[in-house]
């Protein structure tokens, strides 16, 4: 498909049903029934950058904001071993009290668990990407967000899209498995851009990527826009299935938080990923990036047993394996 054939296809819901079947079975074919569970700590709310949308922009002064230290962090990780997750994500606000040292001796901590390790903190030196990789981390996540330059530039006064780019090409050389992935449905936000998105995550090849609708947060700037649509973000979901075919696709947290049934639908529109919150109760409400995350009091036994049992009604089945990207 090229732009023009995206486009047209991101335009109208005449096709839809046929889409999304069509992303289902690109999924059974190139990466089967098996759904792979990440663990998720969101381990620091902290963060140096003004990201229009998100909750944990520094300029947010309604937010209590924390860190779990390395000791808590790790018993955190152990836990959600214990309940069987084979890949941990660790995601925070970018801060800066994590220096490479510290976040060097966490990932070789949490490697002795013998998990696959993902993080998720944002733009860093070449250098620290590199001690991370030799310190034992497997992939990173770090959406593009958006390629429209113009729009991103909007978004975030405090980043450039440049860096942005140039990071995921580090991490692409540096031999993460390296996620991406954009918000649909943000202010000014053009369909043709979309598809530049999804011609951008071919072009990078990336290893994963993550699709998720705009939800704006009371206490940003973008307060009184409009929700992202649902349908519109599985419309980009199922045709990065696909056209890249065999990646791993999440059904993301926000798809759950605007649709009740968002990440089983997901499920059966070309994603295979589900990433599961294995915080400790405590600290969830506040990580809010966006307002109504789901489970916020839930602990995290009572997420896995649920997750599980959703997959299972669907006739699919939780993978046991570490669930690399199938080349
Ligand atoms: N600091 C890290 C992690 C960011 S949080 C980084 O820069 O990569 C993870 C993702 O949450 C972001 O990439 C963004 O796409 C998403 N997010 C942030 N605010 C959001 C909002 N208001 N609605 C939906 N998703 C949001």
């Amino acid at each position: 498909m090229n732009k023009e054939e995206i486009t047209e296809l991101l335009s109208t819901d005449a096709k839809n049903e046929e889409l999304f079947l069509c992303a289902d079975k690109t999924r059974h074919k190139y990466v089967g029934d098996g759904v792979h569970l990440r663990g998720l700590v969101e381990f620091s709310n902290i963060c140096k950058r003004q990201c229009k949308y998100c909750g944990l922009r520094c300029n947010n002064k309604n937010i209590e904001r924390y860190r779990i230290l390395k000791e808590e962090l790790l018993e955190c990780v152990q836990n959600a071993v214990k309940l069987g997750y084979k890949t941990i994500v660790l995601q925070s606000g970018e801060d800066e009290f994590y220096t490479t040292e510290k976040l060097v001796d966490i990932i070789k901590e949490i490697k002795k668990f013998d998990v696959a390790l993902t993080l998720s903190i944002g733009e860093r030196e070449e250098d620290e990407y590199r001690e991370f990789k030799k310190a034992g981390a497997d992939r990173y996540l770090l959406r593009i967000e958006t390629t429209d330059r113009e729009l991103y530039k909007k978004m975030h006064p405090a980043s450039s899209f440049e860096n942005r780019v140039k990071c995921l090409e580090i991490l692409k050389k540096t031999g993460y498995e390296v996620g991406t992935g954009s918000l649909i449905g943000l202010p000014e936000q053009k369909i043709s851009s979309i598809a530049d998105d999804i011609l951008f995550f071919q072009e990078l090849d990336a290893d994963m990527v993550g699709i998720g609708p705009f939800i704006p947060h009371p206490d940003t700037p973008l307060k009184n826009a409009k929700t992202g649509d649902f349908i519109l973000a599985l419309k980009v979901m199922a045709i990065t299935r696909i056209l890249l075919k065999n990646i791993n696709i999440p059904a993301t947290t926000a798809m759950e938080t605007i649709n009740p049934n968002g990440r089983i639908i997901a499920l059966q529109s070309g994603a295979n990923v589900v990433m599961p919150n294995v915080t400790n109760t405590i600290y969830r409400k506040k990580y809010e990036i966006y307002p109504g995350k789901i489970c916020l009091n839930d602990a995290p036994t009572k997420c896995r047993n649920c997750i599980e049992s959703k997959i299972k009604s669907i006739g699919r089945y939780v993978a046991c394996d570490q669930g690399f990207r199938k080349k």
